[in-house]
């Protein structure tokens, strides 16, 4: 067993994840359901790089990971090349196109542009071992769940802060370099 004082000063994954408690709620796409307008609202509305898919709302079962540039780019490109690709389109990540009325503009697909296995980590992991991970995979961001709901995600850069919070030194100067 380790000693004492290494289990008082570890933190886990849930100290370091974003959204903290004051912060909005995470950021994510459902796998059907959105069309092309709100999607581009939500990811112009933020500076995230990437955003989870996720079944629904309500489940928040992560489904996958998408980058924002991939997002924007690939709308960009079904909006210009696209046969009556338009704002109400709905836009899917699941496997087969959600059924929709007749009258309904054509859906756009965008499962190629999204990772089906982006890694995660439950709410308890260590953050030493999280950290582990990241090193040795050469992560840039993870995902957190609890019971195979998403909970939250933690960038290289949050990792940083966090480790120079508990350092009380400059982020760049540790971990990474
Ligand atoms: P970085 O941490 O390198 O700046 P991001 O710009 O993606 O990377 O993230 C900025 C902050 O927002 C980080 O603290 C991260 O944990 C958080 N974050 C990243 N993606 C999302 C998201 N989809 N929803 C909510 N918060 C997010």
């Amino acid at each position: 067993l380790e000693p004492k004082e290494e289990f008082e000063h570890s933190s886990l994954a849930v100290d370091v994840m974003r959204p903290r408690r004051s912060d909005p709620a995470l950021a994510v796409l459902t796998q059907d359901g959105m069309t092309v307008g709100e999607v581009e609202t939500l990811v112009e509305s933020t500076h995230y790089s990437g955003f989870p898919v996720v079944v629904s709302q309500e489940s928040q079962r992560l489904v996958g990971f998408v980058f924002r540039r991939d997002l924007l780019i690939s709308i960009d490109n079904a909006r210009k090349r696209q046969e009556g690709i338009v704002s109400t389109s709905q836009v899917f990540f699941s496997e087969h196109a959600p059924s929709q009325p007749p009258d309904a503009p054509p859906p756009l697909r965008l499962r190629g542009i999204m990772d089906l296995s982006p890694f995660t980590v439950t709410d308890h992991t260590p953050m030493d071992i999280t950290v582990d991970i990241f090193r040795k995979l050469g992560l840039r961001q993870c995902l957190v769940t609890h019971n195979g709901r998403l909970l939250g995600i933690i960038t290289k850069k949050d990792i940083l802060k966090h480790m120079a919070q508990i350092a009380n030194r400059d982020p760049d100067s540790i971990l990474f370099n």
